[in-house]
């Protein structure tokens, strides 16, 4: 049986990355690069007040103190927007708000809470306090120089670095083309949740878990109906899925059982089986398979197990697809706060919650259909085969995206 690692690695080189396509940043949250951006300008593009207050000279206030204020002209004022047409010049201010270009020859901003109108003088601002060269001054280029590589190729578009692409005045991106997941539950026993549940029945749950985690992973899913266990139903379901998709993800019907009919379906369409088991709890009967440029993951019917091979086989490939540089799921340290145990002989991924403080607990019981605690942990921790930890252990918590 493959390693996880092996069976990983057979994987992710079957797949190269997609096409790149120009998408506008307004919608590019999300998507992979498919090419670093490079700052077409400076961030900021202009030297510019971080205050409201007043643009000065700062060796003009360098004496200022609140019972001793130093009064200064003032000449104008410049909105956020405009630009301040003369200069500050010895012994004058111009009023400024955040964001206001700095006007020339100005070299500080003091606060307008460090200044007060002259009673005399309407034209006149009486500075409370010294302000250092340069002190609430925001500089060309300090965020972003221009020239500077700020994202690079395969890194993902959060809505932050989409805001950074947005400020930098860049209105589109290349980043590789989504695939689009068939998604296909199979199983006589299955009905649709809503149905009326007869004997022996129960209520189809794998393609409402999947078809979001799909989009979390990038691809486009495309949900197909429920597939009856028999080889021509199993064959007819999986020809049109693969016909309209760039991958199929199955659930159900991969394991030894004379019922379980995807793989012989699929090699019967002209697939070639990759593999099939892997060497993890749940989820050992996973199957990778090709089909032209196309592919099958084949995950375990029960819930657990789907879930769990699909974040940590099929989640990095639909990355690696779209180029990602980062497939691992994200994880964090904890330390058990109870023992945790894996009997077995092959890794399990336990399904844990973990506090903020990274004390990491058990969520409940462990076997593959209970999917009440896999819906109350944020988390799994691989313990490898005859492995009893005891509480205090580090751990290393991959985190579950949901
Ligand atoms: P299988 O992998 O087809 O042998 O199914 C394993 C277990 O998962 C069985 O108890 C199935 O009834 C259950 N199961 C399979 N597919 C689904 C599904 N889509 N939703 C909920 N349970 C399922
Ligand atoms: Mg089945």
């Amino acid at each position: 049986m493959l390693s996880l690692e092996e069976a990983r690695e057979r994987m992710l080189k079957c797949f190269e990355p997609l096409a790149a396509e120009r998408v506008a940043v307004a919608s590019a949250a999300g998507r992979f690069l498919a090419e670093p951006v490079v700052a077409p300008v400076d961030l900021p593009g202009f030297d510019n007040s971080a205050m409201d207050g007043y643009a000065v000279r700062a060796a003009d206030v360098a004496a200022a103190k609140a019972d001793s204020p130093v009064e200064l002209k003032l000449v104008g004022a410049t909105a956020a927007g405009e630009v301040f047409g003369g200069s500050v010049e010895q012994g004058t201010c111009v009023r400024v708000f955040t964001g206001s270009a700095l006007p020339a020859g100005a070299d500080a901003v003091v606060m307008q809470e460090d200044t007060r109108a002259a009673a005399t003088d309407p034209d006149a601002v009486l500075v409370l306090d010294a302000a250092k060269p340069w002190e609430n001054v925001r500089f060309r280029g300090e965020d972003v120089k221009r020239g500077a590589t700020v994202l690079a190729a395969g890194e993902r578009i959060s809505a932050v670095r989409a805001g950074l692409l947005a400020a930098l005045g860049l209105d589109s991106v290349a980043v590789r083309s989504q695939p689009v997941v068939g998604l296909l539950a199979t199983g006589s026993e299955l009905l649709e949740p809503g149905q009326a549940l007869s004997p022996g029945k129960i209520f189809e749950s794998n393609r409402v878990t999947l078809a979001p985690l799909l989009t979390k992973a990038g691809a486009g899913p495309r949900v197909f109906s429920l597939v009856r266990d028999t080889l021509e139903g199993t064959r007819g379901a999986l020809e049109e899925a693969f016909a309209k998709s760039d991958a199929v993800v199955t659930t159900g019907g991969v394991s030894v059982g004379e019922l379980d009919f995807v793989k012989a379906a699929f090699e019967s369409l002209g697939g070639k089986m990759e593999f099939w088991k892997v060497a993890i709890r749940p989820g050992k009967p996973f199957v990778f398979g090709r089909l032209g440029g196309k592919f099958l993951f084949g995950l375990p019917g029960n819930p657990v197990s789907a879930v769990v091979t699909f974040l940590v086989l099929v989640r990095p490939a639909l990355l690696r697809w779209q180029g990602a540089a980062q497939m691992d799921l994200p994880s964090h340290p904890g330390a058990l706060a109870e023992p945790l145990a894996n009997p077995g002989d092959r890794r399990h991924f336990m399904r844990v919650r973990a506090d903020e403080r990274g004390a990491v607990w058990p969520a409940g019981a462990q076997a593959s259909h209970l999917l009440s605690s896999l819906s109350q942990a944020n988390g799994l921790v691989e313990v490898p085969p005859k492995t009893v930890w005891p509480a205090g252990t580090p751990v290393a918590v991959l985190r579950i995206e949901d």
